[in-house]
C-alpha cells in the first residue's frame, strides 16, 4: 500500500540530492526521515502479530545490513537472528543467476521464521530462499522488505511486510549497492544512468 506521503517523496526533486551525491544519484527517493518512521511502524506491527512467541530473524546479506539493524532495535520480542548469504546482482542492474555465499547456522525446525531482505523484485531471490527454507520444516515463514517492485515480479510471491512499494527504477542507499557501492547513503535514492552507462566493469574491478 502507498501512503499519500510515499508518493509525495517519489517526486522529490533533483535540488533535495545532497552535493556530495549529484553526480551518481538522480533523485532522492526516500528520505531518512520517512526510512525512521516506517521502519518504526514496522517494528510495530511485527511485534503486535507475534507477541507472546519467540521469533527467528533470517536476514539476507549483504543489502538488510542498515534496514535491519534500525527494525530489530525497536523489537522487543524474544528473538535470535541469522544470516543468508545470498547474491543475485554481481556488478550491474539485471540478475544473474543465485549464489549462496553464507548457510544458514541457526537449527528452525518449528520456530517461527521472519525472512527479511531489502528489496523483492522479480521474486526470484525469495522464492528460492523460502523453498530452502522450507525445506528445514519451520513451524510458520512471515517475509519482511523494505522495498517492493511489484511491477518487475516474476514469481508468484508476495511479502507480508512491505516498508515501500517503489516504480520500477534501480535504486542504492540504506543497504542497497551497485557492485558494492552507496549502501551507506541515509537515503534510498535513483542511481543515475551516468554511473551505469560509464560501465560497471570497470567499477567492478576498481572495488576489487
Ligand atoms: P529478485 O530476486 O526479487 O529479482 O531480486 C532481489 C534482489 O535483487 C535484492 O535482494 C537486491 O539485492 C537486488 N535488487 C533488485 N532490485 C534492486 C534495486 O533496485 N537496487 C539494488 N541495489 N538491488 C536490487
Ligand atoms: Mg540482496
Amino acid at each position: 500500500m502507498f501512503l499519500r506521503s510515499q508518493r509525495r517523496d517519489l517526486m522529490t526533486p533533483r535540488s533535495n540530492v545532497p552535493m556530495r551525491w549529484r553526480d551518481e544519484v538522480s533523485r532522492i527517493l526516500i528520505t531518512k526521515a520517512e526510512l525512521h518512521r516506517r521502519v518504526n511502524s514496522l517494528a510495530a506491527e511485527i511485534e503486535r502479530d507475534f507477541a507472546g512467541r519467540e521469533l527467528v530473524i533470517v536476514s539476507l546479506l549483504n543489502g538488510t545490513v542498515l534496514f535491519l539493524a534500525d527494525l530489530i532495535r525497536r523489537l522487543t520480542l524474544p528473538l535470535r537472528l541469522d544470516f543468508m548469504g545470498v547474491s543475485s546482482y554481481r556488478g550491474g542492474t539485471e540478475a544473474r543467476e543465485l549464489i549462496f555465499t553464507k548457510e544458514l547456522r541457526l537449527d528452525v525446525r518449528g520456530r517461527d521464521l521472519l525472512l527479511v531482505d531489502d528489496i523483492l523484485d522479480t521474486g526470484k531471490t525469495l522464492a528460492c530462499v523460502l523453498a530452502k527454507l522450507g525445506r528445514l520444516k519451520p513451524k510458520e515463514i512471515k517475509t519482511c522488505v523494505l522495498l517492493d517492485k511489484p511491477s518487475r515480479r516474476v514469481e508468484k510471491v508476495a511479502a507480508d511486510y512491505v516498508g515501500f512499494e517503489i516504480p520500477d527504477l534501480f535504486v542504492v542507499g540504506y543497504g542497497l549497492d551497485f557492485a558494492e557501492r552507496y549502501r551507506n547513503l541515509p537515503f534510498v535514492g535513483v542511481l543515475h544512468p551516468n554511473v551505469y552507462l560509464n560501465g560497471a566493469e570497470s567499477m567492478t574491478s576498481a572495488a576489487k
